[in-house]
């Protein structure tokens, strides 16, 4: 694998692909800066060899062009504060004026561009667009695994405009962790699946199927399952239309010697609202009026169970309604169920955004293995599809 590693950047300009896509409030306050932070070993490994930076990053979706509250600049001096070095930023990405202040770019400066989805040519993919944009730099790095699931100019096709192309440390470290769950699982090899909607997570869960030995399900998804099971589920998130993939997925489990976990019982609430009235219930006898928006004690026991016993984990999705304080207990079990398996030796990898915001929420960041940056990206990895930011680079 070609990592920054590989290169000497001395008197080299490098050209990074960074996930810069921080919230920012609506006085464009960053309120987590911790995309950022991921990027600060490349940056710091390129600067220490003597070479400069040019950071290129999407921000939000703007659709009509520019629009300043997804200008990068919001960003400046808190860039300037995490790498201590002189940050210079332009207002355009391709323009000639941006283009010769890297060019002239100072070893040890840093050269910010500004929102690369100001242009459509960005989601298109457009070659003329990564041709222009390839004149910042003489080495090509991508750190961004966020977006590494998409085909983008600056994500995938301007690869093939450079000789010399790599990963930065935050990539290599995401795709080692990701591909060692998918090569050489230690086992057991418990995955565990939640969220909103079994349409979102079919084909994890299909893929998953053929490499895990436990999976546990829980979220609004495992609402469809249970009625599949004949269950009745009240006002629960419910998907009609994937009634008979939920049956397949456990007959295609029970063929293939893969436990599937759903939650037995639920905390149930008779709205959807966090001063809602609840109660602990059997998740396939959910009364009319009433949605399951947690799983419930027992389900947290036997999950918990399948855990302790696991030697790798992979968590994507959460098991309720977290954002919640009266729906949050399940997914926060789950986070310290992780959390000790991986303090008893375990290795536990933590994607997609909900997951890895509960992890944040509950305080176990540092009691697990790994937490990925991606969202999408490790889901689209986890399907077994070939992400198009890593390819670029591999070929
Ligand atoms: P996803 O983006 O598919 O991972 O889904 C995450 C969202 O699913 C979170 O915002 C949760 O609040 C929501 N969620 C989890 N469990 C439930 C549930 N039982 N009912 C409704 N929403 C849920």
């Amino acid at each position: 694998m070609k990592t920054v590693e590989t290169f000497s950047f001395r008197g080299k300009r490098a050209l990074i692909r960074v996930d810069y896509n921080v919230p920012l409030d609506e006085s464009y306050v960053i309120q987590d800066d911790s995309r950022m932070t991921a990027s600060l070993p490349t940056i710091q490994k390129i600067l220490n060899d003597g070479g400069s930076v040019v950071l290129m990053s999407h921000l939000g979706r703007p659709k009509n062009g520019p629009e300043s509250k997804f200008s990068l600049q919001h960003l400046v001096s808190h860039l300037k504060a995490l790498t201590g070095a002189n940050v210079v930023f332009s207002d355009d990405c391709i323009s000639q004026d941006a283009i010769n202040t890297s060019k002239n770019l100072k070893i040890g400066s840093i050269h910010l561009l500004e929102n690369l989805r100001f242009y459509t040519e960005e989601t298109d993919g457009d070659n003329g667009f990564t041709k222009t944009l390839s004149q910042h730099g003489d080495i090509y790095v991508n750190d961004a695994f966020g977006t590494a699931h998409r085909s983008h100019a600056s994500t995938a096709v301007i690869a093939n405009h450079f000789q010399d192309k790599c990963f930065g440390y935050l990539m290599t470290k995401e795709i080692q962790n990701a591909s060692m769950l998918l090569k050489d699982p230690k086992r057991p090899f418990t995955a565990i699946v939640g969220g909103a909607k079994v349409s979102d997570k079919i084909l994890i869960i299909q893929n998953l199927l053929n490499i895990a030995d436990h999976i546990i399900i829980g979220g609004g998804m495992a609402y469809t399952f249970k009625c599949a099971q004949g269950g009745t589920i009240g006002g629960s998130l419910f998907e009609e239309e994937r009634v008979e993939t939920c049956r397949e997925i456990l007959e295609e489990a029970n063929e293939k010697n893969v436990h599937i976990h759903l939650p037995q019982d639920s905390v149930i609430a008779d709205h959807f609202d966090n001063k809602a009235n609840t109660q602990n219930c059997q998740s396939d006898q959910i009364p009319e009026g009433w949605m399951g928006l947690d799983i419930g004690e027992n389900a947290i026991i036997a999950f918990t169970k399948v855990l302790a016993q696991s030697k790798t984990i992979l968590w994507n999705g959460p098991m309720g309604v977290f954002e919640m304080s009266s729906y949050e207990n399940g997914t926060k079990s789950i986070a310290e169920a992780v959390a000790k398996a991986t303090t008893n030796g375990a290795f536990s990898l933590i994607g997609g955004g909900d997951s890895s915001a509960a992890v944040k929420k509950f305080k176990y960041t540092n009691q697990v293995s790994y937490v990925s940056t991606g969202g999408g990206a490790l889901l689209e990895y986890f399907e077994g599809k070939k992400l198009p930011g890593i390819v670029a680079i591999e070929d």
